[in-house]
């Protein structure tokens, strides 16, 4: 075997999956603007601006995958004419538009958050009259990281949010979940239909970016089952091949899905070191026809993102437990550079490690150092 997978975009989930590649002698290749992008140092990069780059990429590879879930669909559909894309066209069309996305998890009966879509302004006042405020009005396309959102929280924000968001979009008007903590899951599914699944992340955010995930999400035996039950039900209807994430709200009344990704998610990072196989290498296997390795965690894992700025490199691996990935990124604020997995031995340890984090990096973090994991592995 000596297969080589193209990959639309070039960014840091491109270079792990790379890095995940190579011990497996698959080589990947990268469709990406800037050809100084984190995978560069791992695989060829075609610069998509180029008249024939797209003809270029398509001939350079013996199948496809994705690292960024905006890859435009002309792309997709002129590659499928004669390769294979994996995940499949219809999961990526799906996540790319939140409308659709919810229409499919209302068919699989997966429960979201109330919603109306909102294409006037006049579909805007009924969405508050029906679902009350405070409301989040989100762009059906094109969002990230919370851009493309607004917060309606008096019926005088109307005109505000349908200004800043409309009117040449569509949106989707969604009632603001009172929520206690935020997970994803994130499954793999085999070309052979074989489904795993990683333990819950719990998910901590800063300014809107992930900061943190603890792994297994604390308290989370019951509802590893119930998320589990829906991501493979995404699975299983998309005859999805590779990676998917669904982001979840915990409430009182259960588990809502927010939002699901076509591709590993910065929530995985920690599988690297943390589970038996991590997201990257499964990921690499289902797009490879290959068999998928274990998902089991080989213990309570903790990724902190480095955002911003880089901390001391000599200081983080100077922790006992700690590993440091650097994706090769000039900083800038709000920039995601890298990660650090802790894998502590217990819960005391682990409070030490998040207090001594918590100095070393740059940017000020709320890492409590109470986290309190549990132990023992989630199938
Ligand atoms: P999203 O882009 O949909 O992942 O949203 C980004 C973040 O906004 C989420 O991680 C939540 O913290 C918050 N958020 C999104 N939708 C809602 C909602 N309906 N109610 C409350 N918070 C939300």
């Amino acid at each position: 075997m000596n297969k080589t997978i193209g990959i639309f975009g070039g960014g840091q989930l491109g270079r792990m999956m790379a890095q995940a590649a190579l011990p497996l002698n698959i080589q990947c290749c990268f469709y990406e603007a800037d050809t100084h992008c984190p995978a560069a140092q791992l695989g060829a990069v075609i610069a998509n601006q180029a008249p024939d780059a797209l003809q270029q990429f398509i001939a350079s590879a013996d199948v496809f995958s994705l690292e960024f879930e905006n890859t435009p669909l002309a792309d997709v559909d002129q590659l499928i004419q004669t390769q294979t894309l994996y995940p499949p066209r219809q999961a990526l069309a799906t996540a790319q538009n939140r409308l659709l996305e919810k229409a499919l998890f209302d068919e699989l009966a997966i429960p979201v958050a109330p919603y109306r879509a909102v294409h006037c302004e006049a579909d805007l006042e009924q969405a508050v009259a029906e679902l009350g405020l405070p409301l989040v009005l989100k762009t059906a396309t094109g969002g990230y990281d919370g851009k493309g959102q607004f917060v309606l929280r008096e019926r005088a924000d109307i005109q505000a949010a349908w200004q800043a968001l409309g009117p040449a979009q569509h949106l989707v008007a969604e009632a603001f979940v009172d929520f206690s903590r935020e997970l994803s899951i994130i499954a793999v599914r085999g070309q052979d239909g074989e489904l795993k699944t990683w333990p819950l992340a719990e998910n901590h955010h800063h300014h809107g970016i992930l900061s943190h995930s603890i792994v297994p999400a604390p308290d989370s035996a019951e509802l590893q089952l119930v998320a589990q039950d829906y991501i493979c039900r995404l699975l299983d209807r998309l005859d999805y091949v590779g990676v998917l994430t669904l982001e979840l709200f915990v409430t009182e009344q259960g588990l809502l899905a927010n939002e699901m990704a076509p591709r590993v998610h910065n929530s995985g990072h920690w599988s690297i070191e943390g589970a038996i196989c991590s997201q990257f290498e499964n990921h690499i296997r289902a797009v490879a026809g290959l068999p998928l390795g274990s998902t089991a965690m080989v213990a309570p894992t903790v990724m902190v993102n480095i955002i911003g700025q880089y901390p001391d490199s000599a200081q983080v691996l100077a922790l006992d437990g700690a590993h440091l990935h650097l994706y090769n990124k000039t900083e800038r604020a709000g920039r995601k550079l890298g990660h650090i997995t802790l894998l502590p031995k217990d819960s005391a340890q682990l409070s030490t490690l998040c207090q001594k984090l918590a100095i070393i990096l740059p940017e000020p973090l709320a890492l409590h150092a109470e986290i309190d994991i549990q132990h023992g592995a989630v199938e």
